[in-house]
């Protein structure tokens, strides 16, 4: 009899990570609660293609993307403007895709490969006999049933019902913090006859002086517009102020919003302590997996469905225990979670400066081109750098507290991700996912 696979939600990682395993003959089901047609959502993304390369799977054509264009920031007083340089590394190069072609495009493959997705069905819960995750409950058309399987792989978002309602035994974390997540209203508007902004890619850190950050993108047809905060908070009366004001600034916005429209919460967070458990593993923004300051998790959440399916095969015994699945952790950490972790604290460190420090750090060239690349991961991470050319900077008063208390923490940081357990011992990981929990 094959391995039964399920997968809840049609997440990236997830469909990636059951395509290849399809491929290599196990029995994959997605159980995903939209219809088809309402997957993924009216915007397009920017990351790298390289992490279809790297999951071996195909690009899609050509002509279904294009580079993204370097971004300008400007400060909440809007004196200072920071264009970033064009990205000149391939590796590393963003590309510009539609959402809903990506993920049909996902789902195409996926099914091609064999996997069996399960559309309008809702994952409502784990099922567990309190040692091992046995399968999900389900609900379609009101009916309620049960699946179970070898291994179920949770690819279901940032609210997943089948992390969140684990029982707290598995150690794994149910619930982000408010600080921990960015709320976001994204809508393109028509384009109207006046000028076009003089940089396409317009970023506004505290945009009105609240905590976050909004966007323009010129587009050929239209503007992109996004107004984010971090937290929870975000009123149509915010959304609307937010709007006006940029339609002031950038008279090409016009009135009419031609796609989108709607609010969207991204996880912006370290990855979670523990992602794994017997019978269950997870991948995506299920697992923080995005990077903090930005909220970009789409290639990471491809690049960790690979590790996964990797573990997976490499299971000798095929009972998917949480020593077999460490290997996937432990890979994925080394690879991506641990580059995160100081980012995570850059954003932590973000999320109580206020409108006037940012005003300063950005006026004062503190941050600077070549901070800001490496906040969005797209450079080595120099954060504890970043950090201490803060404190030199003789900062204001207010902000002192909180950067220092950042830079203390940047070596118990270091010392406990050099510390991670590279084989399964169930005291050493559980002391480690306590002290990475801590940090
Ligand atoms: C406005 C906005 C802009 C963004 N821009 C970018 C960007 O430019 N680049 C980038 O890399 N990332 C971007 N992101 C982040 C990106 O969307 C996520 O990191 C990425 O989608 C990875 O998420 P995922 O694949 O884990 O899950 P998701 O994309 O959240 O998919 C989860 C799937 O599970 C399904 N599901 C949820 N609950 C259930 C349930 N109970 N039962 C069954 N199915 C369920 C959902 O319908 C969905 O199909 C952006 C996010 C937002 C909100």
């Amino acid at each position: 009899m094959k391995t039964k696979i399920i997968i809840a939600g049609a997440g990236h990682g997830g469909l990636v990570c059951g395509a290849l395993l399809a491929e290599k003959g196990y029995d994959v089901t997605v159980y995903e609660a939209k219809k088809r047609r309402d997957i993924g959502h009216d915007w397009t993304d920017v990351f790298p293609l390289a992490s279809f390369d790297e999951a071996g799977i195909p690009r899609p054509p050509q002509n279904k993307y294009i580079p993204s264009r370097p971004i300008c920031y400007t400060n909440p007083n809007k004196t200072v403007q920071i264009r970033m340089p064009e990205n000149t590394n391939k590796k590393s190069t963003n590309s510009v895709l539609d959402r809903k072609y990506l993920i049909q495009y996902l789902l195409r493959y996926a099914e091609k490969k064999g996997v069996r997705i399960r559309f309008a069905t809702e994952v409502v819960s784990p099922i567990t006999d309190g040692k091992r995750v046995l399968g999900l409950t389900l609900r379609k058309n009101n009916r309620i049933s049960c699946v179970f399987a070898d291994l179920i792989i949770d690819a279901a978002g940032m609210d997943s019902p089948a992390r969140r309602l684990l029982p707290a035994c598995f150690g794994i974390q149910n619930e982000f913090e408010e600080d921990q997540i960015f709320t976001c209203y994204r809508a393109c508007y028509e384009k109207t006859q006046a000028e076009e902004p003089e940089n396409q890619y317009m970023v506004h850190f505290f945009h009105m002086r609240e905590p976050g950050i909004s966007w323009v993108i010129t587009e050929k047809n239209c503007m992109d517009i996004l107004i984010g905060h971090f937290g929870t908070t975000l009123t149509q009366e915010q959304i609307d102020e937010a709007v006006a004001d940029l339609r002031g600034t950038y008279p090409a916005i016009g009135e009419t919003v031609v796609r989108g429209g709607q609010v969207a919460r991204i996880p912006i967070r370290r990855t979670i302590p523990l992602m794994i458990s017997d019978g269950y593993a997870a991948v995506g923004d299920c697992a923080g997996m995005t990077i903090p300051i930005i909220g970009s998790g789409i290639a990471n959440s491809i690049r960790a469905g690979k590790y996964l399916a990797d573990a997976i095969e490499q299971d000798p015994n095929q009972t998917f225990t949480k020593a077999a699945l460490w290997q996937y952790q432990y890979n994925y950490f080394t690879k991506i979670g641990n580059k995160l972790v100081m980012i995570d604290k850059l954003r932590s460190l973000c999320t109580k400066l206020d409108a006037d420090d940012v005003d300063y750090l950005l006026e004062k060239n503190i941050l600077s081109a070549n901070e800001l690349a490496s906040g969005s991961g797209s450079v080595e991470l120099s954060a504890s750098l970043l950090i201490q050319k803060i404190l030199k900077s003789i900062p204001r008063v207010t902000m002192l507290a909180n950067v220092t208390k950042t830079f203390v923490k940047a070596n118990t940081v270091k010392r406990v991700l050099s510390e991670m357990p590279e084989e399964y011992d169930e005291e050493t990981v559980n002391d480690w996912t306590r002290q990475y929990a801590q940090i």
